[in-house]
């Protein structure tokens, strides 16, 4: 109802507008509870405004953090975060959190999603190759999809919730993505048809390694999972595929939402 609205500034014209609403990757602006400032809701696009800007400051952020590949860099900053969440959390989207996605899921931070296509990027298969088929368990709202489809030459996702199946194909049709292949199904058994990768990536994590992602991987390839440690907690698991064997590497302790089996 109009009653509820601000009075002064109701709206803004863009060119006077901040680079997204109020609040915005702005970790200095004072939450609402208790605030004094007018609470004007965001833009429902976000980002006609100039989400670029708002980009471009989240990549630096990555960048100090120690994301020092410049195509993982250029995807962060190419692919736009805001298109793939609810229009009500647009305005957190550039900033490092994860966000829910529906379904008890959740969109994962963009350093982590930096952290892993950098570690992809890493493969000894890579380094000679480029960055081939790849395939990644947990498409989600599909964000992670688009970057590493900027930076693989084929990516196949698979996603076992055929809601947010179907939500990463609407997220994904405007962006005209033509490398990346959406799957509905269960990656524990990962995806053969595409096989073998040159690198798997997980979104889940779970309590042990598929036996089907080490069979589906390339040699040279590498697979990067979250994965329970010896403790139950999570860890950044990667894992190399040697001629002599698995080489695996324990990372640093990670927060993914659980690898379940089947699909609903
Ligand atoms: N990469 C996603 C993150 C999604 S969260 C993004 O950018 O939004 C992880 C996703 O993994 C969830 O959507 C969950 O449903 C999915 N998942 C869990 N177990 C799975 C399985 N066995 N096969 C496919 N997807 C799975």
């Amino acid at each position: 109802m109009n009653q509820r609205r601000p009075g002064f500034p109701a709206r803004l014209p863009s060119a006077a507008s901040p680079a997204l609403p109020a609040g915005a990757a702005r970790p200095a602006t004072p939450k609402a509870a208790g605030s004094p400032l007018p609470r004007i809701a965001p833009a429902p696009s976000g980002v006609g405004l100039d989400s670029a800007a708002v980009r471009g400051r989240m990549v630096r952020r990555l960048a100090d953090s120690g994301i020092s590949n410049a195509a993982v860099l250029a995807a962060m900053g190419d692919i736009e975060r805001h298109r793939f969440v609810d229009s009500a959390l647009v305005n957190q989207a550039y900033e490092d959190t994860s966000l829910p996605i529906g379904l008890g899921q959740t969109i994962s931070k963009p350093s982590i999603v930096a952290r892993m296509a950098e570690l992809l990027l890493g493969a000894p298969l890579v380094k000679t190759e480029g960055l081939g088929r790849i395939l990644e368990i947990g498409t989600g709202c599909g964000y992670q999809a688009a970057v590493l489809g900027r930076i693989a030459k084929e990516v196949y996702t698979i996603e076992r919730l055929r809601a947010l199946h179907e939500k990463a194909r609407e997220n994904l049709r405007p962006l005209r993505i033509s490398n990346v292949h959406l799957i509905l199904g269960d990656g524990m058994l990962g995806y053969p048809k595409g096989a073998p990768y040159a690198a798997i990536i997980s979104a889940a994590g779970g309590e042990g390694l598929p036996q089907q992602w080490c069979d589906q991987l390339a040699l040279g390839g590498r697979l990067v999972a979250p994965m329970a440690g010896p403790d139950g907690k999570q860890i950044l698991l990667v894992v190399d595929k040697t001629t002599t064997g698995l080489k695996q590497t324990v990372l640093e302790a990670v927060n993914f939402v659980p690898l379940k089996s089947g699909v609903a």
